[in-house]
């Protein structure tokens, strides 16, 4: 074991440590029954390296619902698919609202702000699925996820999307709105349906640090060597993570953490260090603004410690 990798595997056994003995844990998730009775008591943190060294420590082998960390990887697959044109269904802006609000889209003719808002994420959900039965484009992007983390036992939690699926009136709400002015091209529900199982894909944070990894070595996927996509594609989804990836908390993130991110409402974020590491980190308790509350004080701590902040030392 080099040094590095010696302080790596102490800060992130410190940071967890850390973590469980503070009390400000947030409220999970209300909004959707099943992710209401998780334990706010969890708490995970995986880091893997440039060179494949992997630092765990707390629950990082639980899996727990990935939820909104998945719309980086339809993101990516839905750019693979259609390219730069995606950018006409869907802006690449913070929005400066919460992460289901509507009022933007009337304003802005059913366009929605970013990818990573539910709006946008509907959009793009949407693209993936045309040509396709909805079986087969959740197919796809479990397949995506499996590759990515090179772990075949991903999965999707069924109950989870069936918790969603009886309560989504405001996602329902955004994606008619949406269809109203011509945007998705798929019959709502079916756009819908692949939207809630693809957030109830259920993932440890170490395959999620694991899925990580193309997105922090410029696009390439460490294991076969493949480039998933172009460097400047990898580096531009870091860029809308870092502006957008946390909703209206984007901008405390970015303060904080100095590093791209993405978080979900089941407590989970995966975070960037490019060049240098994919970081994924679950505490189920939320902040205001929907963001995991000790995920991100835990990132901020690693990053401070690990000095990975994209804003210099
Ligand atoms: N499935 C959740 C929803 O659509 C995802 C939201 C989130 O993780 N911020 O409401």
């Amino acid at each position: 074991m080099t040094n590095a990798s010696a302080d790596l595997g102490r800060i992130v056994t410190d940071i967890a440590e850390e973590m469980r003995a503070r009390t400000d844990r947030g409220e999970v998730a209300h909004y959707i029954p099943e992710l209401a009775r998780v334990d706010n008591k969890h708490f995970g943190l995986a880091v893997v390296g440039a060179d494949g060294e992997v630092a765990c420590a707390g629950d990082s082998d639980m899996p727990f619902s990935i939820q909104s960390v998945s719309k980086v990887f339809t993101l990516t697959l839905a750019l693979g698919k259609a390219g730069d044109r995606l950018w006409q269904r869907v802006g690449r802006e913070p929005s400066g609202s919460p992460f289901n609000s509507i009022v933007q889209l009337e304003r802005e003719r059913g366009i929605p702000r970013n990818p990573f808002i539910n709006a946008g994420a509907i959009a793009v959900t949407d693209l993936i699925l045309s040509g396709h039965q909805p079986r087969e484009a959740l197919g796809e992007i479990l397949s995506f996820m499996r590759f990515l983390a090179d772990d075949p036992d991903i999965a999707i939690d069924e109950a989870v999307a069936a918790s969603e699926q009886r309560t989504g009136f405001r996602n329902a709400a955004l994606a008619n709105y949406m269809k109203s002015f011509g945007v998705l091209d798929n019959p709502v529900e079916m756009t819908l349906g692949v939207y809630f199982h693809q957030c109830a894909i259920a993932m440890s944070c170490k395959q999620l640090a694991m899925a990580g990894r193309f997105l922090a070595q410029s696009g390439c996927h460490p294991k076969t060597g493949l480039q998933v996509i172009q460097a400047e594609r990898a580096r531009r989804i870091n860029a809308v993570m870092l502006t957008c990836g946390h909703y209206d908390g984007s901008g405390e993130f970015a303060y904080r953490v100095g590093l791209p991110g993405k978080s979900g409402v089941g407590g989970g974020i995966l975070a960037i260090a490019p060049g240098k590491a994919s970081i994924a980190v679950w505490s189920p308790g939320l902040d205001a603004a929907g963001n995991s509350h000790l995920g991100r004080v835990a990132l901020e701590a690693l990053s401070k410690r690990m000095n990975w902040s994209i804003f210099g030392a």
